[in-house]
């Protein structure tokens, strides 16, 4: 076995970095959650969660990854064989349609080169055309992990507005809540998806799901089969500190306190350090002389970049020796990426050395894997982080 020393660079867009004040808040000893002392905590937490959504409406919170939020919000608002809309951003945004299908639902899905967002004018187009309303949801992967694109979500909730349509928008925020800008009720979404491993700097364990009115009131005529999922017991028990049966006790102990960072840095400024770590991450890429996936300057994610290899080399092979040299992990290409992009997550509990030190490895791992590069990428992405442009 390597002797390793010094602490691992977890540089995957997630599950990300847990601070040690969160690790410590877990270590509590564990509770009755039927008792008093559980249910000041639910009170505390469900408003402060909420907080991060941007909602004033019910966060409901699953012991789950997120891939069980996503049957969630599917399985509380929408009935066999109803038609919704999804759009193929990249792998995430495949593989919530293949569940979609599963369930029996009828998917239309909008094709997409895997570079870019969700297009609201292809949303505008499906939703005017669809004059009997027989589309009943709008699904969009807001931050598409595999690719590192951000979907424009309020430009397909102004897609539904300009059609006068009533379908409900279902947006996953899995890998952009607590990173990149989002807002459940000033943008209109019925239901957020969003689980714990990535900005809110949890370990893998919690998925939730933000309902609007429009949602809550959908799930009342909903036929798809639910029981574990079903919003109803969850919202009745929470009034009272409990859910209806045994939370991730320790997990929300942990959140109450990545909540508190996240409140005590405030918000816009946790978005600003993510974009800013992204701008000098795309420095140093553009820099070294290779391409960031995405192709859209209005669309770059502030929680990931994947960067794409020339032909001929395999990105997996810079992953592998940047692993065994350095002791850190990147991100894999994902479905019909793989081999072709690694992925940099810079999300969650992450500050400028952490990314100067990832750059570095990258740098490094390039050059080992015989990829040409040009080495000012990494002087350019310290000059983003050092705020002084060059000047020679
Ligand atoms: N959606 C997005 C955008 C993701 O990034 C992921 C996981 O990385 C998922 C859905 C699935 O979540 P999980 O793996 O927690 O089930």
């Amino acid at each position: 076995m390597t002797l390793r020393t010094g602490r691992h660079f977890l540089q995957i867009p997630g599950p990300t970095n847990v601070p040690e004040q969160v690790l410590r808040a877990m270590s509590a000893p564990v509770v009755d959650h039927r008792g008093p002392e559980f249910a000041d905590l639910t009170h505390r937490l469900l408003p402060a969660l909420a907080e991060v959504f941007g909602t004033s409406g019910p966060v409901v919170v699953f012991p789950a990854s997120g891939t069980g939020a996503w049957e969630a919000a599917l399985v509380n608002t929408l009935s066999p064989g109803d038609r919704v809309l999804c759009f193929e951003t990249g792998h995430f945004a495949t593989l919530w349609r293949t569940m979609a299908e599963q369930l029996g639902l009828r998917v239309e899905f909008v094709p997409g080169d895997w570079r870019r967002g969700a297009d609201p004018g292809a949303a505008a187009e499906r939703l005017a055309a669809d004059t009997g309303h027989a589309i009943k949801a709008v699904c969009v992967v807001h931050n598409e992990t595999s690719t590192g694109v951000t979907s424009r979500v309020p430009e397909i909730r102004a897609a539904l507005d300009a059609a006068d349509h009533p379908a409900l928008l279902l947006v996953d925020t899995i890998s952009s809540l607590g990173s990149i800008d989002y807002r459940h009720d000033a943008w209109g979404v019925d239901v957020t998806v969003a689980g714990s491993q990535k900005g809110l700097m949890l370990p893998p364990g919690l998925g939730f799901n933000a309902v609007s009115a429009g949602a809550l009131a959908a799930s009342s005529a909903a036929r798809l089969p639910r029981s574990y999922w079903d919003w109803g017991p969850v919202i009745e028990a929470n009034a009272a500190g409990f859910f209806p049966y045994t939370p991730a006790t320790n997990l929300l102990y942990g959140l109450e306190e990545a909540l508190r960072m996240l409140a005590e840095e405030g918000l816009p400024q946790v978005f600003a350090r993510h974009a800013r770590h992204a701008a000098a991450t795309r420095a140093a890429v553009r820099g070294w002389g290779l391409e960031v996936l995405c192709a859209d300057e209005r669309e770059h994610s502030g929680s990931l970049t994947a960067v794409l290899l020339p032909e001929g080399h395999d990105a997996d092979k810079v992953r592998e020796i940047v692993l065994d040299r350095f002791d850190m992990s990147l991100g894999t290409g994902l479905g019909r990426l793989a081999g072709k992009v690694f992925r940099i997550g810079h999300l969650g509990h992450f500050n400028d050395l952490t990314l100067a030190g990832t750059l570095a490895g990258v740098r490094m791992g390039l050059e080992l894997a015989g990829v040409p590069v040009r080495r000012q990428g990494l002087d350019e992405a310290l000059d983003v982080l050092a705020g002084c442009p060059r000047t020679g």
